[in-house]
């Protein structure tokens, strides 16, 4: 595992076992070892609740969430008692950052104790958070309306708050406020409302344009002001109660994570004192608390950050107290929106290597032959008569020397070959940061991870693009270490691609009509001797509805279309069972079949 660096990015969740398998602890540092959950096994059990389960497959580990969310408020309740810091933490999760059902029911119900609420950015999800956040415990957490708003988003909001929740509804451009006012009275619905700053604060790399002050989103201090002074004037400044900043996403230093903080501290403190705000109550720091995927806990990497959630929580909480205390405004309730920190751990995608091929050497390389014939001259030239220079012969015997070892190289198998391994994955649908912002998620086989991965890889895709590959791992390598197939183990050779539960799904695109994953639940279980049990496994969207979703009517445009033909030729026996099986399963590659050839001509 250490090649891997999973010790770096892994820990306390992931490690290896004995028998080289890759491990989860759900738990985090509190299981004991040979309690952890062996990968390979819960694949193997994944194929044998549900036979027709296909790769590629996520699997979810519930118990992982629950202690993300569970550390994300260990460490804002020590942050606070430690600063002595006068009001509570409450958390909300951006819906955005993963929208599937499990995994915002898991949270809310996980976050009850906590008031924990939820974050919503549009309509749709602003509907699936009113429909998550209804028991009773979940009347004080936040509902977050971020977003642009019409008029429909905006009577949803209004709505929110008639049902008992405590939608808030974030001002993203001064016009929202005009739309606000006239939908509550028309439906007799207070509104709560916050506003959001674009901050001077900016963050450096691919999130800082969120930021800064040519941001997209939010009002400058002195808009933020005016929507005061407008409130005011018509009687309704009570409405204003939240403050909401959110500078882009992987925050790399908690210098900044603090300095973001005070700057927006200090525009709520002036709400406040200047502007009669006092009824304002919560600051919201948006999202942003980064993760490490690299393992290198670097501000310089811009795929890591140089804090963990202890320091990130601290920061705010001190810089939000010194503000607060200088302004003598009373300390807000803290807010943030952490999403990636919350699920990004929780679930790895797991792929199928179909076969690997040796990469072919470039045109102009010489052949063993070609190289022989050039050894034997440079060889010849330098034991020429001593007439000729020194420095000739010296040329010569160097070039013979170097030559003679790629030959020896090239015999012996090359260390320097890349390998394509051919994957049962569309780097479109399954990992699309790493098409679209070239973003590297940590991989690693599963299995042998006691055995030397001897082949420098990289991975091709199933789509017919040639962006469709992965050539950039974490440590900026070009290649992934990897162990050659084993046509003794009938295939099964897979990797799983780590802390890739947060973006990937929603972001997700349908090129060549390759769709989502399988996906698998697994929950601990003391009872069960492999401490593990699959709660659920359910395919991803089959072949039809891929199709469906491109406007086709696909029984009478597709099958209709083929049967009228099949049957005119007198086919339709055979053709009629392909296009059934086509169409009901996922339009990945399904291994028995493509086994039995492909793994025959491994090199
Ligand atoms: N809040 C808002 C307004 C966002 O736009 C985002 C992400 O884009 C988030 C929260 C979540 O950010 P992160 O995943 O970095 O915590």
């Amino acid at each position: 595992g250490g090649l891997y660096n999973i010790q770096g990015w892994g820990a306390p969740y992931f490690t290896v076992n004995m028998e080289g398998n890759l491990c989860v602890k759900a738990d985090g540092q509190e299981t004991k070892a040979g309690q952890e959950m062996d990968v390979l096994h819960v694949i193997q059990a994944a194929k044998q609740k549900r036979k027709d389960i296909q790769f590629p497959m996520i699997l979810r580990f519930p118990n992982v969430l629950k202690h993300r969310l569970d550390a994300l408020h260990a460490a804002f309740h020590t942050a606070i008692s430690r600063t002595r810091y006068t009001n509570t933490y409450q958390g909300v999760f951006p819906v955005k950052v993963n929208q599937n059902r499990a995994i915002v029911h898991d949270l809310v119900c996980f976050g009850h104790a906590y008031s924990y609420g939820l974050e919503a950015g549009s309509k749709p999800e602003l509907l699936i958070a009113m429909s998550c956040l209804t028991k009773e415990a979940n009347s004080r957490a936040f509902l977050v309306c971020n977003g642009y708003k019409d008029a429909e988003y905006v009577r949803l909001a209004l709505s929110a708050r008639a049902i008992g929740l405590n939608a808030i509804m974030v001002l993203d451009m001064e016009e929202e406020l005009d739309i606000i006012i006239h939908q509550s009275s028309k439906l007799g619905v207070e509104p709560v409302i916050g506003v959001r700053a674009k901050l001077l604060t900016k963050i450096p790399g691919h999130y800082g344009s969120t930021a800064g002050k040519h941001g997209k989103f939010g009002l400058p201090a002195d808009r933020i002001y005016e929507v005061a002074k407008k409130l005011k004037g018509l009687n309704k400044l009570h409405w204003l109660k939240l403050l909401h900043f959110h500078v882009g996403s992987m925050i790399p230093t908690t210098e900044l994570v603090a300095k973001a903080a005070t700057e927006a501290a200090d525009i709520y403190c002036t709400l406040v004192n200047k502007y009669d705000a006092v009824e304002m109550t919560t600051l919201d720091c948006g999202g942003g608390l980064g993760i490490d995927y690299d393992g290198t806990r670097s501000a310089d990497s811009d795929i890591s950050v140089a804090y963990g959630l202890e320091e990130y929580a601290s920061s705010i909480v001190q810089a939000v107290r010194t503000t607060c205390d200088k302004a003598m405004v009373s300390h807000p309730v803290l807010c943030t929106e952490s999403g990636q920190a919350m699920v990004s751990h929780h679930s790895m995608i797991i792929l199928e290597s179909l076969s690997a091929i040796p990469e072919p050497k470039d045109d102009d390389d010489d052949t063993p032959e070609q190289l022989r014939t050039k050894i034997q001259h440079h060889y010849s030239a330098s034991n020429l008569p001593t007439s000729t220079a020194v420095m000739d012969l010296q040329k010569h015997g160097i070039e013979a020397y170097k030559l003679a070892k790629k030959l020896s190289k090239r015999i012996a198998g090359d260390a320097n070959t890349i390998y394509n391994y051919h994957m049962n994955l569309s780097v479109f649908s399954l990992l699309p940061d790493v098409w679209g912002i070239k973003w590297r998620f940590p991989m690693m086989p599963v299995s042998r991870l006691n055995e030397e991965p001897t082949r420098m890889s990289t991975l091709i895709d199933l789509t017919c693009d040639s962006d469709g590959k992965i050539d950039k791992f974490i440590g900026n390598a070009e290649t992934l270490p990897l162990h050659p197939l084993d046509p003794e183990r009938g295939g099964c050779y897979y990797l799983a691609v780590l802390l890739s539960g947060a973006y990937q799904e929603a972001l997700s695109n349908k090129h060549n009509l390759f769709g989502g994953p399988s996906i698998v639940r697994v929950e601990k279980s003391t009872a069960a001797a492999t401490g593990f049990q699959i709660a659920t496994a359910d395919l991803g969207p089959t072949t039809e509805e891929l199709i469906s979703t491109m406007r086709y009517n696909v029984r009478q445009d597709i099958v209709g279309v083929i049967q009228r033909r099949a049957i005119e030729i007198g086919v339709w026996g055979m053709v009629g069972e392909a296009v059934h099986t086509g169409l009901t399963t996922m339009p990945y590659l399904i291994m028995e079949d493509h086994a039995a050839s492909s793994w025959k001509h491994q090199g």
